[in-house]
């Protein structure tokens, strides 16, 4: 079925007991046994069912077959956050002595864990110099676990050559994990370009209404983990905190998020609450309308600042002059996502100007609402990096973020024209 129909009924054929037809938020730690017999047997994984909530929830369970059908994956696992979501996807086949490569255009949160806390655990990032594939490819050796990029880089916008990456992977024999927050498998399906491994932040889009924090991991099953046994022996080999269990014999192409369910979430539990995945189920539900309509205000949001005298330069992937022009009519068929940044023209204290002025926008560290968001990355979600890193990350002083809302479009422009005005 189609985007717009899987998001309202994907992974959710009614509920067996009560026949709800809404999704049943099971608010419940855990779940009865009919026997010792059926608790050990549930222990073992010899038959399905639901344990405790931190590693199985019926609600959630609904969230995550629904994003794994909009991704195209085999199986999901949801977890708390976006943040979750990321360090659960790198631990689960990374332990000290390994690295990751990574595209240096990254969420802040992501790269300061990339940069700062995984190296504590012994897990290296090699930050390539630039998103050119050939600069990941230079930094790939023995101890390379995975390629990293987000699909469309926040803040920076730029969009990453997906095929190209996952072809550098798996030439190397590593996965490609790649965060789909920005785009949303509404706008890209990275899986169809090569992408092994999607993470999300549900906060943002997928959600939409800025209420919910929520993460998840969607497995495309096509990695072949048996192909690379000694590098990815988490999968091939008796686990022992699971006693026993192979994985890729027990799940087969489901191997990747069977563990991460069963290891990284049973033993360190950022679980999604049931609640949550159930108000994260009604933003799902109307998330293609809702894309189409950022989509639409973004376009018209850039033209309009692109004319505009006080805006000295504007970074939008659906202008001809944007650098990644071409990989966004490649990649979203040229329906550019509604992340945009831009600089006005007296720098930092202009953009301070601006900034204070708007009164639709809201000012924050958040994207993806329904809600039109303004933020100031290099005071806030950026804050900690260096000025070089910043400038590696895609942002400058004077950078505004704006994440273009569904509200009208002549309320949008209106607030831009009345704050632009207030920095004369
Ligand atoms: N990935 C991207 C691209 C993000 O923008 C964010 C948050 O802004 C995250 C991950 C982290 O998500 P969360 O806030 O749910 O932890």
């Amino acid at each position: 079925m189609k985007d717009e129909t899987v998001s309202i009924h994907g992974g959710y054929a009614g509920d067996p007991t009560t026949h709800a037809c809404a999704v049943p938020i099971y608010q419940t730690v855990a779940y009865e046994f009919d026997s010792a017999e059926h608790g050990a047997a549930l222990f073992n994984l010899e038959v399905e069912g639901n344990i405790y909530t931190r590693i199985g929830n019926p609600t959630n369970a609904v969230l995550e077959r629904r994003v794994a059908a909009l991704e195209g994956g085999v199986e999901a696992l949801t977890v708390s956050s976006g943040m979750a979501a990321i360090n659960y996807a790198i631990l689960n086949l990374a332990e000290a002595g390994n690295n990751i490569v990574s595209l240096p255009q990254l969420y802040g949160a992501t790269y300061t864990l990339f940069a700062h806390l995984l190296p504590k655990q012994g897990i290296n990032t090699r930050f390539a110099e630039s998103d050119d594939p050939a600069a990941i490819e230079r930094l790939i050796d023995d101890g390379t676990r995975a390629i990293y990029c987000e699909t469309v880089g926040n803040p920076a916008g730029n969009i990453a050559d997906i095929a190209a990456l996952a072809e550098i992977a798996h030439k190397h024999g590593v996965p490609l994990i790649v965060d789909n927050t920005v785009a949303t498998p509404v706008l890209l399906k990275p899986i169809q370009h090569g992408a092994d491994i999607v993470v999300h932040a549900l906060t943002k889009f997928m959600g939409g209404h800025g209420t919910t924090l929520g993460g998840i991991i969607v497995d495309s099953g096509r990695f072949p983990w048996r192909e690379h046994r000694r590098r990815f022996y988490m999968f091939n080999e008796p686990e022992p905190s699971y006693h026993g269990v192979v994985y890729t014999e027990q799940y087969g192409d489901a191997a990747y998020i069977a563990r991460c369910r069963t290891v990284a979430q049973r033993n360190t539990g950022s679980t999604l609450s049931p609640l949550s995945a159930f108000l994260l189920l009604q933003g799902v539900e109307t998330l293609p309308l809702r894309v189409e309509r950022h989509v639409e205000n973004a376009r018209r949001a850039a033209e309009f600042l692109r004319a505009h005298d006080r805006v000295e330069w504007i970074n939008y992937v659906g202008f001809p002059e944007s650098p990644y022009y071409k990989l966004a009519q490649r990649y979203l068929a040229g329906r550019c996502c509604s992340l945009m940044t831009f600089g006005v023209a007296g720098g930092f204290e202009s953009g301070a100007k601006f900034f204070d002025a708007l009164k639709l926008f809201k000012r924050l560290v958040n994207m993806g609402d329904a809600k039109s968001l303004a933020c100031h990355p290099a005071s806030t979600t950026h804050r900690q990096l260096s000025l070089e890193e910043q400038r590696k990350a895609g942002i400058s002083p004077e950078t505004i973020r704006l994440s273009i809302g569904i509200e009208h479009i002549d309320d949008i422009l209106a607030d831009l024209a009345q704050a632009l005005d207030a920095t004369r």
